[in-house]
């Protein structure tokens, strides 16, 4: 049987892989199945999301069936992936007016983690810009979810983790835009304090994310790099043809160390030299600047890693984002890459991760005594009134889960409802007690 894990490398599981290319095949796939299944998109969740004994690779869904240039709404398949998407609506000026940081990812992954980007801020989820989704059940029905049909199975699906049924088809509301250009400003921030302050003032921006240097202590914790962003006026629609280099081979672990992710992130903030710089760059550099080199989740070594992505409430900011950093950069594990966002409201959907506050993700290769740190960093979060994103995780444990989602139960009751209790669940469902 195939071996098969997500995007961190972790958990590594064999599985009996099923990749039909229409409804039929997903539905005899179902049926067919000997023990639950569950559906799986591109693997770029990090953990154990998409993992289970039995997998439906929903890629092959993969048409766009209607686009509506005036309007901007397109109906696609579940397993268009977004780099697809654009291809299709960036000449004709629209825009995903959501994009998490990677756009090899399938229309139904991002609407099974409800994903966020760099403006959740002002424009909130993945979902907040689907009209409409078709879903599979358990015994193969098919049934329109919107805010309108079927509403209670609308707001478990989006964020639902693949564990309501399997989405086949979506509409989705896009944005429409004059360039592909993106009009950036760089801030440098000396401290976590000063980047925080800047996200605030800094608000109605269009696009803001930070990147954290997570091995510097003292004074300087938390130093950042602040970029904001706004769709330019100018540069025309054409998509920046980008060659991607690759990472051929595991690093070995111990090129890996504190030394060189230390050198790294030093290199990484004195790169900037003024305090406040801009510049103009290309839509794929400002959103998915990783999707460049081809395999970069190579870099962390033949054991793989994790990503940890949390979220505190906006009250509990800067205390407890201090507490947390201050936690990671002690560890000395901290990542090459630690990202800040700022979060608006939360929305209805039953599982999805946004809360109002910040969002901090950084990777730490797999490595002996990390699950201990995590675990010690999950009380922190949760003791703050905050939680860990399902995209990322590959170890959070039942009780974490159930404190950080208060509405797990209402989820069950749906799933129940529509009869996907015993059909649908993964590795990481059974391990947050949502089998
Ligand atoms: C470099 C990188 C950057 C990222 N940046 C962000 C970010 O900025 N913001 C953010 O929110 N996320 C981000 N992510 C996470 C990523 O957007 C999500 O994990 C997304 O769900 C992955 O989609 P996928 O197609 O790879 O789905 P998979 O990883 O294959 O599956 C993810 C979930 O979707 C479910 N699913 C897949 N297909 C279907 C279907 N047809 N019907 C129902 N459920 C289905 C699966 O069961 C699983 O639970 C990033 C990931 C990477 C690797």
């Amino acid at each position: 049987m195939p071996i098969v894990h997500g995007w961190g490398r972790y958990p590594v599981v064999e599985a009996e892989i099923r990749s039909p290319v229409d409804p039929p095949g997903i539905a005899a796939a179902v049926k067919s199945r000997a023990r639950p299944v569950i559906p799986r998109g591109m693997g770029r969740s990090y953990g154990d999301s998409a993992l289970s004994d039995q997998i439906i690779d929903c890629c092959g869904l993969n048409g766009v069936s209607a686009f509506d240039f005036e309007a901007g709404l397109i109906r696609c398949g579940a397993g268009v992936t977004l780099s697809d998407l654009l291809t299709h609506s960036v000449p004709k000026g629209w825009f995903l007016p959501v994009t998490p940081g990677t756009k090899f990812v399938t229309i139904a992954g991002a609407i099974a983690s409800d994903v966020h980007g760099k403006n959740h801020h002002l424009e909130g989820c993945f979902s907040e810009f689907v009209e409409s989704f078709d879903l599979m059940l358990a015994g193969n029905e098919i049934l329109t979810c919107s805010r309108h049909q079927h509403v209670d199975l609308f707001h478990a699906t989006v964020g639902g983790m693949g564990l309501t049924g399997i989405i086949l088809e979506a509409t989705l509301r896009l944005k429409p835009i004059s360039s592909t250009v993106v009009e950036q400003i760089t801030f440098k921030a000396r401290n976590l304090q000063e980047a925080l302050h800047l996200f605030d003032a800094h608000e109605a921006s269009a696009y803001s994310v930070a990147w954290i240097d997570c091995m510097v202590t003292g004074p300087a914790m938390g130093r950042a790099l602040l970029m904001l962003g706004e769709h330019s006026e100018f540069g025309g629609l054409s998509l920046p043809d980008k060659r991607r280099i690759s990472v051929p081979f595991d690093v070995p672990t111990q090129t890996l160390n504190r030394f060189s992710i230390k050198a790294f992130n030093w290199l990484y903030y004195h790169r900037i030299r003024q305090a406040r710089s801009s510049q103009r760059v290309d839509c794929e550099s400002f959103f998915y600047p990783l999707d460049g080199i081809h395999g970069w989740n190579r870099l962390y070594g033949k054991r793989g890693f994790l990503q940890y992505q949390f979220v505190v409430p906006k009250h509990a900011g800067l205390e407890g984002l201090t507490a947390l950093l201050k936690q990671i950069v002690e560890s000395r594990r901290g990542s090459f890459l630690a990202v800040l966002k700022l979060l608006g409201r939360a929305n209805q959907n039953l599982l999805s991760f946004p809360i109002e506050g910040y969002t901090l993700s950084v990777d730490f290769k797999l490595e002996d005594g990390l699950f201990e740190l995590l675990n010690e960093l999950d009380a922190v979060v949760l003791d703050y009134g905050g939680r860990i994103y399902l995209a990322k995780d590959a170890r959070m444990k039942e009780a974490t889960f159930k404190r950080s989602y208060p509405r797990w139960m209402q989820f069950q009751e749906v799933r129940s409802r529509y009869g996907a209790l015993a059909t649908f669940s993964s590795r990481q469902a059974q391990r947050i007690g949502l089998d």
